[in-house]
């Protein structure tokens, strides 16, 4: 086992891994130093980075009992126990994600949950944060990281011993492995952009079923919309960058009235801020990022998306981040040097990170077209069937979001 008498660890990224990652190792004894780019979100300055909302299933709720945290964040989320799929017609339709009642997966508000994990690492005696700290990567020529503080420009030090990098899909540790030549790393944009909009509360209530996941599919691209607390919907739509029917094709207000009219006639109606939203929220651009090797002797170790970046489709890398947490801690009480420990971990999990990664942008097509799909629907309600008759033979979907127990590589053999 790891001790803690071995010396502290250093965290670059206070975000979704980072800021759990801090609660466990502190959890454990160690004293854990974590640089954030960002200001303190619990002063009131909320960035909320990539997206609003997010869906948390069985993975990451295993990382977040682990820390002891579960029960903080629960109050946060809206439990959602099925897709409602909003066709052409303005007909919609649930489709269940489980068999059993406990099978539903939960939204929760970004922002929020990350608070809350900072503000509980922060509880820890052993954890100190500093926040507006952009972490520039390892400095050329020692074995040191480099920082420089976003207010005052300074530029500070920290020994890369151990140091886990949990600086997301746009790492600058990750760049740094990449420039010693210790990772290579191969980055697969999809050609498919998103934007976030907002379905408004009604008299503080939420105006469609607030619990399930909303998703109007069209073939070749989709809207979606998960709940949140104030009664507002958070809606996304995941659409080509170029081509017909795609973010290129709508430039002006008419545009993107008479696509969301032709389209999302019933959504159309629930979004009033529509042109005031689409004009300034941001284009958001997805990919997927694999990285071979995750780590730099005992010195440095990449973690969540800092390693394994995925599309958002199967709502996993928050939940795949999260489980890495969770496998990191269990892996540390086989492992007596970090060296060990870090080389070990690249090796168990990348086959399920590549897993996870494949089924994400299998699941675009599954959500975007197939729920739509006559056949699809019969062999869904079939599978089901099979599973409450043999609980041993477990759809994939629902090895990904109910099965921590399995790993990923289990799931992608399953159908
Ligand atoms: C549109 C969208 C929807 C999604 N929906 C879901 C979902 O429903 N379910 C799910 O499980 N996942 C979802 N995800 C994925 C999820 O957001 C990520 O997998 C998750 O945030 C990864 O956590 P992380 O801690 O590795 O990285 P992040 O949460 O990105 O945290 C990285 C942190 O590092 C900081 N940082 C970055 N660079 C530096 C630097 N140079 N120096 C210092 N600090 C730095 C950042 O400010 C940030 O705080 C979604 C992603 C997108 C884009």
């Amino acid at each position: 086992m790891i001790e803690p008498s071995q010396g502290g660890v250093n965290i670059v990224g206070a975000g979704l891994a980072g800021s759990l990652l801090a609660i466990l190792l502190a959890k454990r004894g160690f004293k854990v130093t974590v640089y954030e780019r960002r200001a303190d979100p619990r002063g009131g300055v909320v960035d909320n980075g990539r997206s609003i909302n997010l869906a948390l299933a069985a993975r990451g709720i295993r990382g977040l009992t682990l820390a002891g945290v579960f029960d903080r964040v629960m109050p946060l989320t809206i439990p959602m126990r099925g897709r409602m799929v909003h066709e052409f017609d303005g007909a919609a339709e649930l489709q269940m994600y489980g068999v059993r009642p406990e099978e539903v997966i939960h939204s929760v508000s970004r922002a929020d949950l990350n608070r809350v994990l900072i503000e509980a690492a922060a509880e820890l005696p052993n954890v100190s944060f500093q926040f507006g700290q952009l972490c520039l990567g390892l400095a050329h020529d020692r074995e040191v990281f480099e920082f420089r503080d976003e207010t005052t420009g300074r530029i500070s030090h920290c020994a890369a011993q151990p140091t886990i990098a949990t600086d997301g899909a746009g790492s600058a540790v990750r760049d740094s492995l990449v420039a010693r030549e210790v990772a290579s790393v191969r980055e697969e944009p999809l050609d498919h952009d998103y934007k976030q909009l907002t379905i408004p509360a009604r008299d503080g209530k939420h105006v469609m079923d607030p619990n399930a996941l909303h998703i109007w599919p069209r073939g070749g691209f989709m809207l979606i919309a998960l709940p949140n607390l104030d009664g507002t919907f958070t809606a996304t739509l995941f659409l080509a960058r170029v081509g017909a029917n795609s973010f290129e094709q709508l430039r002006n207000a008419g545009d993107v009235d008479g696509f969301f009219a032709r389209e999302f006639p019933s959504a159309r109606a629930l979004i009033p801020g529509l042109m005031r939203e689409w004009f300034e929220h941001p284009q958001g651009s997805l990919g997927t990022v694999y990285t071979r090797g995750w780590h730099m002797d005992g010195n440095v170790l990449l973690l969540g998306d800092a390693a394994h970046a995925i599309v958002p489709f199967h709502g996993q890398g928050m939940n795949c981040a999260f489980e890495d947490c969770a496998e990191l801690m269990r892996m540390m009480d086989e492992h007596h040097h970090w060296s060990g420990l870090f080389e070990a971990f690249e090796h168990e999990r990348r086959p399920n990170t590549d897993a996870i990664a494949k089924m994400a942008l299998e699941n675009y097509v599954e959500m975007r077209e197939a729920v739509l799909d006559a056949d699809y629907r019969r062999q869904k309600k079939e599978a089901e069937e099979r599973e409450k008759q043999d609980p041993n033979v477990i759809p994939r979907y629902s090895v990904v979001m109910f099965h921590p127990e399995l790993p990923y590589t289990a799931a992608l053999q399953a159908r």
